[in-house]
């Protein structure tokens, strides 16, 4: 802690645990939300000078930067001296600034959106450097740029000379589930935002890049300076601001803790997952990106119960052809050897708009989202069907539907399927025929008539973080309403059981793959309903399987039968913490 600095606490929404200790970097928020307008051709020039102008300015602070430097040791200064060297670089190539400018000139826009597009095309390139250094020093273009967008708005960018890496803490207002899946390249320590729900998208990227995060912080971004000394205790949804010494003693022995407890859970991957009572049970992981196997094949999870394949079509301005998307989907089905991969059709929309088609609805998680989107888009939709459909020729591929509830839509959805299916047969293409059709519940509609979705498809899947949200009529990514956000509302816990139950009495294989399944506290509740299929994220696998491992099902399921005949949230509450301690039920 430097002489002047204050500790201070902040609370938030805990949504990925463990503990990360390291220092805060500010993401502007105008970074992320650049305004995009239209240009005069009169003003065109004086744009492009604008734009040069931020450079200059940029320049002239590196340059101070330079010349104030303090290092105590000649190698601490050379590390600086490098860094500052490479940032000059950056803009300094032709690259940035003269192709932005071009696009002013050629589109008519502003200077900071032309920069940004600019910044976004050469993070692409890096990211397809197979060098993990090189690909990682995407993040110095990205401070660059950073710079020169504060430059543009007349702001002055703090003098820092920490690189953004592995110790970084990104404090920012708000980040969109595009923003937050670029982290995925940059490893960062954690990240605390001001906005946000606990079941929102940016929180569920969160818990799959297993670190430390908090959102709703509220004022987070307003009260923390680049460079302070910050403690994210994701656990408790605590923030600490400038820690003292004995603070930091502290979090650094349960920093400790934790690790030694993970690398204990290491030791249950593989093995069956299969309870006391001799109840075997299937744990499948959720994964956004195919990168992500790696982590799935580590736990070794029962197979991908979901794959979130819209996140691949997000961040980029032209949308990934059948061929991309067949040979990403193809790794993964090889990666996983003959285990089943389920793969989600794109629900685009609402948090996870396209470049380019973001809409202005006025209620976007109502809008035209997920399955609805594919079927106004048809010709994206069955470009996507045909790669997956390529990829079942190489493993055990199934297909997922998103956010269905309607009888016109399933068969709406299962023609373009079979229309994929007679293209690639046309084409001479070879698929499997036995690929599985899904259905995600999700839309209380669907679960309360869950007949229509079992007359059509061979499996379901329950999204418990949308049926949550549209049963207690909560966004789930709204912070203002997060305290609303309830698993254990009776009302949730009653048709999360009743489709269990019905898709068991049909003999429909039913999975839940919505972060319900992936919290240790909800495991016997769910195997008391009757689940044995279990979804999410490969970080909370193994914590899961110890559950599954110390639970008996014979003595759990009346315990549930009876929690689940009570109104009283408090009730519930009690009744659910003894199931979990083991203990014997209140009478
Ligand atoms: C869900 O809604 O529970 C789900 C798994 O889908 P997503 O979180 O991607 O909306
Ligand atoms: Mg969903």
């Amino acid at each position: 802690m430097k002489p002047n600095e204050v500790t201070f606490t902040l609370h938030g929404l805990p949504v990925s645990g463990g503990i990360a200790i390291g220092h805060a970097h500010l993401v502007s928020h105008a970074m992320l939300d650049v305004a995009h307008y239209a240009i005069q051709p009169r003003k065109v020039d004086d744009e492009v000078q604008r734009l040069a102008r931020a450079f200059d300015t940029v320049r002239a602070e590196l340059a101070e930067l330079r010349s104030s430097l303090t290092a105590d040791s000649a190698e601490a200064r050379g590390e600086l001296l490098a860094f500052i060297d490479l940032h000059s670089m950056i803009l300094d190539d032709p690259l940035l600034l003269d192709e932005a400018c071009a696009f002013v000139r050629e589109r008519r826009c502003n200077a900071e959106w032309a920069v940004k597009r600019q910044m976004d095309r050469l993070v692409e390139q890096f990211e397809e450097i197979e060098d993990p250094y090189l690909r990682s020093r995407s993040a110095d273009v990205v401070q660059v740029v950073e710079r020169v967008i504060k430059a543009l708005s007349g702001k002055r960018a703090r003098l820092s000379t920490r690189r953004r890496d592995t110790d970084s803490i990104i404090v920012a207002h708000d980040l969109s589930p595009a923003d937050t899946i670029q982290f995925k390249a940059q490893r960062i320590a954690a990240f605390v935002t001001d906005l946000g729900g606990a079941t929102s998208h940016t929180a569920i990227v969160a818990r799959s890049l297993a670190i430390p995060a908090l959102v709703g912080m509220h004022h987070a971004r307003s009260l923390i300076q680049d460079d302070d000394m910050l403690i994210v205790d994701g656990l408790r949804g605590v923030l600490i601001i400038n820690p003292d010494d004995c603070i930091l003693d502290e979090y650094r022995l349960r920093a400790r803790e934790i690790e030694i407890e993970r690398s204990k859970l290491k030791r249950l991957a593989g093995g069956a997952a299969t309870t006391l009572d001799g109840e075997d049970v299937q744990l499948y992981a959720n994964i956004e990106l195919p990168q992500d196997v790696d982590q799935v094949r580590e736990v070794e999870a029962d197979g991908i119960g979901l794959f979130r394949t819209e996140f691949m079509f997000l961040n980029r301005d032209s949308l990934p052809d059948e061929d991309e998307q067949f040979e990403a989907y193809r790794s993964v089905v090889q990666a996983m050897k003959g285990k089943p991969v389920t793969l989600r059709t794109l629900d685009i929309g609402a948090d996870k708009a396209l470049r380019g088609a973001e809409r202005s609805e006025a209620n976007p998680a109502l809008g035209l989202r997920a399955i609805r989107y594919c079927l106004a888009e048809p010709r994206m939709f069955v470009t996507q069907l045909r790669a997956i459909l390529r990829a079942s020729h190489y493993g055990r591929v199934r297909i997922l539907l998103p956010m269905v509830a309607f009888q016109h839509e399933i068969e709406s959805a299962l023609a373009m399927i079979a229309l994929a299916r007679q293209q690639l047969r046309e084409a001479g293409r070879k698929y499997d025929e036995r690929v599985e059709i899904g259905a995600m519940v999700e839309i209380p509609a669907a679960a309360l008539a869950l007949g229509t979705l079992m007359n059509h498809f061979n499996f379901l899947s329950i999204g418990t973080n949308d049926l949550i949200q549209y049963t207690l009529a909560i966004d789930r990514a709204d912070e203002a309403v997060a305290y609303l956000y309830d698993p254990l509302h009776p009302s949730v816990l009653r048709l999360v059981q009743q489709c269990i139950q019905q898709a068991k009495r049909a003999g429909m294989p039913i999975a839940v793959c919505g972060e319900m399944a992936g919290e240790p506290q909800f495991t016997r509740l769910l195997l008391g309903m009757g689940l044995r299929q279990f979804s999410m994220h490969p970080s909370q696998l193994l914590e899961v399987k110890r559950e599954v491992l110390r639970c008996d099902c014979g003595d759990v399921a009346p315990r549930v039968i009876k929690l689940l005949r009570s109104d009283d949230p408090m009730r519930i509450r009690e009744q659910l913490e003894r199931i979990n301690a083991g203990s014997t039920p209140v009478q």
